[in-house]
């Protein structure tokens, strides 16, 4: 059996091949860290560099405030993402619900679910929605690293749209498309596929957009002057 995650190895079992097992709770275990470097880039008049990385200080930086900073700190973000995830493992193992973290500090609740969720790694390597679990994760820290390191990584995923597929009873996916270059652009959710052809349509029927020319600023804009270029 393959390993759905990198698409590479072959596992004997479980579902996540032991490189990925690897890079998924380092990924976990570095999310904290991240979350706090991502400050720097929303407290304004912050200066240094980050004891971390050595990078430049924000009013030395290229860009400083990407939408996507907002979105990674909101409480959908990191910590969402991390939680979510740990509520869902320890959920399929059965375990009693914790406790709910709203009432804790934002970085206490990124430790904490980033710490419980690591402490699982073994579970996740065997677990049926462990490449989903591995795959969000990655995606996650490709978008800090994409702000922390700009430049890093130009193949790196961008924020393409919300998706717009609509089900049966009319309701809109609305789950958040990223391209990659590496691969086609699907939904995860609703597993909708978006080729390139598709972005302009995508980007017309965005929630709450009033389709304008010229819209180059938007993330979507970027992207498809990038991929045009
Ligand atoms: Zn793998
Ligand atoms: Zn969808």
């Amino acid at each position: 059996m393959r390993c759905t995650l990198c698409n590479t190895s072959t596992i004997q079992y479980g579902t996540l091949c032991p490189t990925c097992t690897l890079t998924t709770r380092n990924h976990i275990a570095d999310l904290p860290r991240m979350w706090e470097e991502l400050e720097d880039w929303l407290t304004p008049g912050s200066r240094g560099a980050s004891p971390y990385s050595g990078r430049p200080s924000k009013v030395e930086a290229p860009m400083p405030l990407d939408e996507d900073v907002l979105s990674l700190r909101a409480a959908g973000g990191i910590i969402g993402v991390l939680e979510d995830w740990h509520s869902a493992v320890r959920h399929a193992r059965t375990l009693p619900e914790l406790p709910a973290a709203a009432a804790a500090s934002p970085a206490r609740r990124v430790h904490a679910a980033a710490h419980g969720l690591a402490s699982h790694i073994h579970f996740i390597a065997l677990w049926e929605q462990g490449p989903v679990l591995g795959s969000e994760i990655r995606r996650l820290v490709d978008r800090v690293q994409n702000i922390l390191e700009p430049g890093r990584n130009d193949d790196a995923p961008r924020f393409l749209g919300h998706c717009i597929a609509v089900d049966e009873s009319g309701v809109v996916c609305g789950a958040k498309l990223y391209a990659d270059m590496s691969r086609p652009v699907q939904c995860d959710w609703c597993l909708c596929p978006y080729p390139p052809s598709q972005w302009l349509q995508l980007r017309h029927f965005q929630p709450g957009r009033t389709p304008t020319h010229g819209d180059a600023s938007s993330p979507a804009g970027r992207t498809e002057e990038r991929i045009a270029a």
